[in-house]
C-alpha cells in the first residue's frame, strides 16, 4: 500500500490546537508521511516524537510556497492547513497561493480542527484504492479562450 502524506501548517494562533489535533490523533497519523512548515514541524515533532517529520521552511520564509510546490509535483495527499480568519499575515499572498494550488490539483484540504477529524478518519486515508482524480491539463495553454 502506497504510504499518503500529509503537509500540516498552522499560524501562530492555532498552532495549539493543530497539535493537540495531531496528539490526539496520533495513531491515524502513525502510517503517514508527514511534512510542515518550519515552526509549525518543530512543535509537532516534539508533540509527537516524529524524528521522520520533514520541516521545511517557516511559512512567511517561503514554506508555504514549497508545501505548494509538493502538491504540484503530486507528492502531497492531504493538506492540513490551520489558517488564521482572524489575523492578516506578511505572507497573505503565499496563503492564498497555496490554498489555490491545492483547489487546482484537487488536494483534499482542512482548513480547522472539525474537517481535520473528518478527513484523517475517512476509509479514504486508508484505503489504497482510493486516490483524488488528478486534473489532466495537458491541452492547457494558459491563455483564456474569449470567443
Ligand atoms: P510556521 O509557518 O509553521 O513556520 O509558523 C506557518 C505559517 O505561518 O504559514
Amino acid at each position: 500500500m502506497a504510504v499518503k502524506s500529509v503537509a500540516l501548517v498552522a499560524h501562530d494562533n492555532k498552532k495549539r490546537e493543530l497539535v493537540e489535533w495531531a496528539e490526539s490523533n496520533r495513531e491515524r497519523l502513525a502510517p503517514l508521511r508527514l511534512y510542515a512548515t518550519g515552526t509549525t514541524g518543530r512543535m509537532l515533532k516534539e508533540a509527537l516524537g516524529r524524528v521522520d517529520l520533514v520541516s521545511l521552511l517557516s511559512g512567511p520564509l517561503g514554506g508555504d510556497q514549497q508545501i505548494g510546490a509538493k502538491i504540484a509535483e503530486g507528492d502531497i495527499d492531504l493538506l492540513v492547513f490551520f489558517w488564521d480568519p482572524l489575523e492578516p499575515q506578511p505572507h497573505d499572498p503565499d496563503i492564498k497561493a497555496l490554498l489555490r494550488i491545492a483547489a487546482l490539483w484537487n488536494i483534499p484540504v482542512a482548513c480547522n480542527r472539525a474537517t481535520a477529524e473528518f478527513v484523517l478518519a475517512s476509509t479514504c486515508m486508508t484505503d489504497d484504492g482510493y486516490r483524488p482524480r488528478k486534473p489532466d491539463f495537458s491541452d492547457y495553454t494558459g491563455r483564456k479562450v474569449t470567443d
